[in-house]
């Protein structure tokens, strides 16, 4: 093989069966391999495109003799990719996206834009996704090639395996569990909404919990680690993958406690609510936490008062609920209606209010009507949701007619409250279920 003469300690890079397919794609020229003297150089195309962790800026690219173009004497075009890839790309809002794919393919704010959204909307960033990329308008077939070697160094957290439950005239409730780099797994749900005609998405903020709540499987777990934006995120796009279309809602009620991952929470939200990608309005995302009203000044100040707030209860009694929720213990419920009452919840909002229904614990009349004096005050709205099982959870879940006479007692006492059906609880996706005990391996 001739190489050229300037180059001293060349390397030869061979495609992959899959970087060539899209260098034929974009390029329709004959090169497969290149010459590189860039000694870290990962992916190279025939038409001057480098990408790598390390190319230096001289980096400089020949063609093969037998390329087009070749014989001129000139070093073809080089774009290098100083910035290091990152497989954090999902955490990402528009301006960062275009701030770091500026110096890899050029192009203006209009295209970095497109690209965003394509990505953002179809949910994938795969190599398979290059041929949806191609639709997108006004983007060269070089930007194409750049991104599609990219996705191949760089791509989303593989949904490693997904449980669905069906239940006719209500829909499928799927769980995805999905495989982190480091081994690790995060569990998402997607529940049907409207008989199935919207999707919410239930995503984990962190892998396990540390909050202890003795109702909840994910508790068993303790606390494995946080989970970063790009893997919040990642768990949203990984089901507008899986079902098509972007969600409606997304709630935190996943595994982990939300306000305990608050930075990556934000930096989430504020990409799930870009409006160049999945565009959520912030009336459809909504947070959930056991009361961690240490935090909720914070929350204010990250800009986090535009979603929803929600609040897991459990019980108006504070014995009870210091049994339940062992954070009533540092943060009592006459902390939390001070840090409720104060929260800047915005005009015509109210709080959700979570109350997990226990048969023999917590659903009486007598805890109805302490609920309903603990609320007067607050404009809330209350999620009742009865017990979901799990094996050797030591509580039961009440008798339909219990919930139903909870539920009209509140509804007496003038409070607004819907009751949360039961969704996914044969694949333990429902509501308290999350949180295999294979995440915690490793
Ligand atoms: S209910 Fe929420 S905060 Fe409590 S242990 Fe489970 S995941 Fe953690």
């Amino acid at each position: 093989m001739q190489v050229p003469p300037r180059l001293t300690s060349p390397r030869l890079y061979h495609l992959t069966p899959v970087e060539s397919r899209w260098a034929d794609n974009a390029f329709s020229e004959q090169g497969r391999s290149v010459h590189v003297d860039a000694a870290d150089a990962e992916v190279a195309t025939s038409s001057g495109l480098i990408i790598g962790k390390h190319v230096p800026p001289a980096a400089r690219l020949h063609r093969r003799s037998d390329c087009p173009g070749a014989g001129s004497g000139q070093p073809a075009r080089v774009t290098a990719l100083t910035t290091p890839l990152r497989s954090d790309l999902a955490g990402l809002n528009c301006r960062r996206f275009s701030d770091w794919l500026r110096p890899l393919v050029g192009h203006g704010p209009r295209q970095h834009r497109a690209l965003y959204k394509a990505l953002m909307t179809t949910g994938r960033w795969a190599p398979e996704a290059v041929e949806e990329w191609r639709e997108v308008e006004s983007v060269r077939p070089g930007t194409l090639a750049t991104l599609a070697a990219v996705a191949a160094a760089v791509q989303h957290p593989p949904v490693v395996e997904s449980l669905t439950a069906h239940e006719p005239g209500v829909g499928t409730t799927t769980k995805l569990v999905i495989g982190l780099a480091d081994g690790r797994r995060a569990e998402a749900v997607i529940i049907p909404m409207r008989g199935g005609r919207h999707a919410t998405v239930c995503v984990s903020s962190q892998v396990g919990c540390k909050m202890g709540c003795t109702f909840c499987h994910t508790a068993r777990l303790g606390l494995v680690r946080n989970l970063t934006a790009a893997e919040i995120v990642g768990q949203v796009l990984a089901a507008t993958a899986h079902v098509g279309a972007r969600p409606r809602n997304v709630v935190f009620m996943g595994m982990g406690e939300p306000l305990d991952n608050l930075d990556a929470v934000a930096e989430a939200v504020a990409v799930l609510t870009d409006q160049v990608g999945l565009g959520l309005a912030p009336r459809h995302v909504t947070i959930s936490t056991v009361g961690r009203v240490d935090q909720f000044a914070r929350m204010a100040e990250l800009r986090l008062d535009r979603v929803n707030l929600a609040v897991s209860l459990g019980s108006a009694d504070d014995a009870v609920r210091s049994r339940l929720m062992p954070v009533n213990r540092s943060h009592d419920l006459a902390a939390l209606k001070a840090a409720l009452l104060a929260y800047p919840l915005g005009r015509g909002r109210r709080v959700l209010i979570g109350y997990v229904l226990l048969a023999g614990v917590n659903d009486a009349l007598a805890d109805a009507d302490r609920l309903a004096d603990w609320l007067v005050g607050l404009p809330a709205l209350v999620n009742l949701i009865p017990f979901n099982d799990f094996a050797g959870s030591g509580f039961r879940s009440p008798e339909p007619a219990a919930v139903e006479a909870f539920r009209a007692r509140l509804d007496a006492r003038g409070l607004a409250v819907r009751l949360r059906m039961t969704k996914g609880d044969e694949v333990m996706a429902a509501c308290g279920q999350l949180g295999d005990p294979a995440l915690r391996r490793r």
